[in-house]
């Protein structure tokens, strides 16, 4: 065959993949401090709903004892089973284990969508469910939650068309803090498109659908072990689904998605589930601390929150000039500016001695 001096690289790339907008995740540590020329050990992170607290000392050690690195984890992470099948509630057969919840999303929707097909997303949320919709070649349909950040049940179930083939609900809400009740989500669930219940925040809030998936075909929740287990950095998350669609979603994956790390993290940390609900439990405290403190003071307004970061509106000043301003002191928080989360921020919960110097560097802005 002759060479096509059309077929050029940049024509064979798929045409609803030109000019794709990327996911624009919040930096890395080393970044940070280049912004702000404070060292790594004293920045006050508290934009990316982390763990303040770190992982399990146990992690630590199975991780530094450990002298198999150089041999391929189990692609179906059979270690796994038994913790995580005590841990949840239900067998192992509904559960399969990624690379953090975020490969989940991505993989139930390789399962579901068709090119054009629809995913109905309860806006504002979380990022990762258009960005991987769009990477699977379906469309978003965009649903406003109420004034109170509910999720507008009628809404959804307008909006569902024959292309409709997935809904996202996260429960406790990205950046909005609240739960869905249970009445609504089985509503939806009613309507047989698949409901996927993101549960990352789930150990904050206690309300789970998770038992109830063998009972429910289309129901799929799933979990992860950044928030309340600190191992946002080694990925790991888990999603629970009936066992045909898990058996299809152990078949599609990449084989080695979940490494040793991750795998020996999450076993060590399922051994260590007391110390890390004691943590759960301080950064709850610290949560009500810290919204109590904002009310008082009056810059920012915190919104209820069963999660472990508050919402906040801002009383009378500008929230990147507040956002920029906390920067230069270290401390970062998450800027939001779209139409539905016009001039807001978002604050992870952190120690203690985070939220003293985050509310006295607020004082700046005090009767602004
Ligand atoms: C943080 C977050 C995730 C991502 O979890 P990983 O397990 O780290 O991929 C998923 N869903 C929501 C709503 C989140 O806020």
């Amino acid at each position: 065959m002759t060479h096509d001096p059309t077929r050029r690289p940049e024509n064979l790339i798929r045409s609803d993949l030109r000019g794709f907008e990327p996911y624009e995740p919040i930096a890395p540590l080393e970044v940070l401090s280049g912004r702000s020329g404070i060292p790594v050990e004293k920045l006050i992170k508290l934009d990316g709903n982390e763990n303040p607290y770190g992982c399990s000392p146990r992690v630590r050690r199975a991780l530094a004892d450990y002298s198999y690195y150089h041999i391929y984890p189990d692609p179906l992470h059979g270690e796994l089973q038994e913790p995580l099948e005590r841990y949840v509630g239900v067998g192992h057969k509904y559960i399969v284990a990624g690379s953090g919840s975020d490969e989940l999303i991505d993989l139930v929707l390789r399962v579901f969508l068709e090119p054009g097909d629809k995913v109905i997303n309860c806006v504002p949320t979380f990022g990762m469910y258009p960005f991987s919709t769009a990477v699977c070649g379906g469309r978003t349909v965009a649903v406003p939650r109420d004034d109170s950040y509910a999720v507008d049940v009628a809404g959804v179930k307008a909006a569902i068309d024959e292309r409709t083939k997935v809904i996202f609900i996260a429960s406790p809400n990205n950046p909005t803090g609240n739960v869905t009740p249970p009445n609504a989500i089985l509503e939806l669930v009613d309507t047989g498109v698949i409901v996927v219940v993101d549960e990352a925040y789930y150990e904050f809030s206690r309300q789970t659908f998770a038992p109830l998936v063998p009972e429910y075909p289309n129901l799929i929740v799933l979990r992860s072990f950044s928030k309340w287990a600190g191992l946002g950095g080694l990925r790991a998350g888990y999603g629970i689904f009936t066992t045909e669609i898990a058996e299809l979603i152990r078949g599609i994956k990449i084989p080695y998605n979940v490494n040793i790390a991750a795998m020996i993290a999450v076993k060590e940390s399922l051994t260590d589930i007391d110390y890390l609900r004691d943590r759960v439990k301080a950064i709850i405290a610290e949560r009500e601390r810290l919204s109590m403190m904002l009310k008082e003071q009056g810059v920012l307004m915190p919104l209820p929150s069963e999660a472990n970061f508050i919402l906040c509106r801002v009383a009378g000043g500008d929230a990147l000039e507040i956002k920029q301003g906390l920067e230069k002191k270290g401390i970062f928080i998450r800027y939001f500016d779209t139409p539905l989360l016009r001039n807001m921020l978002r604050i992870s919960v952190g120690k203690p001695e985070h939220t003293d110097v985050l509310v006295e560097a607020l004082a700046k802005w005090e009767g602004g």
